[in-house]
């Protein structure tokens, strides 16, 4: 069988909400490369959505998850327990940014981990409003697509949406969009729309994935900080993207000099395996009476042994160190491009949560087609990129932090030559 044959089965047998990228089906893959069922090589950008800072199958994770596999692949960890859930969670316990005690408790998806760490907030503080901000992306559950700040295609046709959710404006230089003009819009919404002393929780990805790989300035961040303390708000920081090294430090809100109360995560937490967590601090974490958390696989014990690897993986190889270096050489390397290429409006990012903003350099209209063939002959030479924004102008790239010089200056070199065509 041939790609082809299966994108024709494909077409046949699954819906088309689920928008596909690759025309090719995945045949295996080792760390940074993928290879699709025809023999073709790819290097991967992409890392299946930021899941794999420590690339496909690496081999410590394959061990780990092998040696899980021949004890036992389930029992419920509500039901009957296992010792890893205990063992991650004392360790995100103390390396989770802010001070504790903190506590932490495992589920599958990213979208779980937001919705579970809103109800938690709302069962603590007894209150019912959620405050998110602009081209958030939380997930696409009822609360994570009510929270995520897109209509089309997360909302739309899918109502009706959560109540009590509010968005206020993310400061992005781009949008025009300064700190102050977002502090005041914050001001404006707790004076004409929601009381203050009626909000659980304020939600904010450090770095805004979806949303074009925003890094939302310290300043704000310290000012979110400040008005969840004097209203009594529960600060959630979604590290679903953000998180393990992602942006150089483990946790992208040590950037911050501030700390959330909650952090979810998910993706590379467990490096190619479905498992989410939220920790935070403890009395808020406490809140929750017993069965008002959990799931039947929540906290899958192979994804949990895969995490415990994860973790040491980042410490033992050095990846926060080596993201930095990345992310520079990348910067530098669009930086240096921008000249030839006008079409490069910004680059930005925090470590190696890099992004390139493309716009047309005489209207400042945001060039979502333009990302898009960029994306399409990079996929044809051989290398797999994402986009991201809201308008589909932003290339975001995602490689494993493992990947080897030889192979991310091979990625480099396509992208330069496509941006130079
Ligand atoms: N939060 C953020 C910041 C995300 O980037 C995502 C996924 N892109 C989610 C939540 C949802 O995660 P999942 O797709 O695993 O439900």
């Amino acid at each position: 069988m041939k790609n082809a044959d299966w994108l024709k089965r494909q077409r046949a047998a699954t819906p088309r909400g689920l928008a596909i990228q690759c025309d090719f089906f995945a045949d295996k893959a080792e760390n940074a490369l993928l290879w699709d069922i025809e023999g073709n090589r790819y290097i991967d950008f992409g890392s299946g959505i930021a899941v794999l800072n420590t690339g496909h199958r690496h081999p410590r994770i394959v061990a780990a998850i092998e040696e899980q596999l021949g004890r036992f692949t389930h029992t419920a960890y509500q039901v009957v327990p296992y010792s890893s859930y205990v063992e991650l969670a004392e360790k995100l316990n103390e390396r989770v940014p802010g001070p504790g005690p903190k506590k932490t408790a495992f589920f599958t998806t990213g979208a779980e981990a937001v919705e579970n760490a809103i109800k938690i907030a709302r069962y603590y503080t007894q209150r019912p409003a959620v405050v998110a901000f602009n081209h958030a992306f939380h997930g696409r559950t009822l609360l994570g697509m009510t929270l995520t700040a897109k209509v089309t295609p997360y909302k739309k046709g899918f109502g009706p949406l959560a109540d009590n959710i509010y968005h206020a404006p993310f400061p992005n230089q781009q949008q025009g969009v300064s700190v102050q003009e977002a502090k005041n819009q914050l001001a404006t919404l707790f004076a004409t729309t929601v009381d203050p002393e009626q909000v659980a929780a304020l939600i904010i990805e450090p770095v805004q994935g979806e949303g074009g790989f925003n890094v939302c300035p310290p300043e704000f961040m310290q000012h979110l900080r400040q008005i969840c303390d004097e209203h009594d708000i529960v600060l959630i920081a979604d590290e679903v993207q953000t998180g393990f090294g992602r942006t150089g430090k483990l946790f992208a809100m040590e950037h911050f000099g501030v700390h959330a109360d909650i952090t979810t995560m998910a993706k590379s937490l467990a490096g190619g395996m479905p498992l989410s967590g939220i920790c935070g601090r403890a009395d808020i974490m406490q809140a929750p009476e017993p069965g008002g958390l959990g799931g039947t696989y929540a906290g899958n014990p192979l994804a949990l042994a895969s995490a415990l690897a994860v973790l040491d993986i980042i410490d033992e190889e050095d990846l926060l160190q080596r993201g930095n270096v990345l992310g520079d050489k990348l910067q530098n390397t669009l930086k240096e491009l921008q000249p030839s290429c006008p079409q490069i409006a910004e680059v930005r990012g925090l470590g190696a949560m890099v992004a390139v903003e493309f716009r047309d350099p005489n209207t400042g209209a945001a060039l979502g087609d333009y990302a898009k063939q960029i994306q399409k002959a990079a996929q044809e030479k051989g290398l797999i990129l994402l986009s991201c924004g809201p308008e589909g102008n932003v290339i975001r790239f995602l490689f494993p932090l493992t990947i080897s010089d030889e192979l991310f200056d091979e990625g480099l070199q396509i992208l330069q030559d496509i941006l130079l065509a």
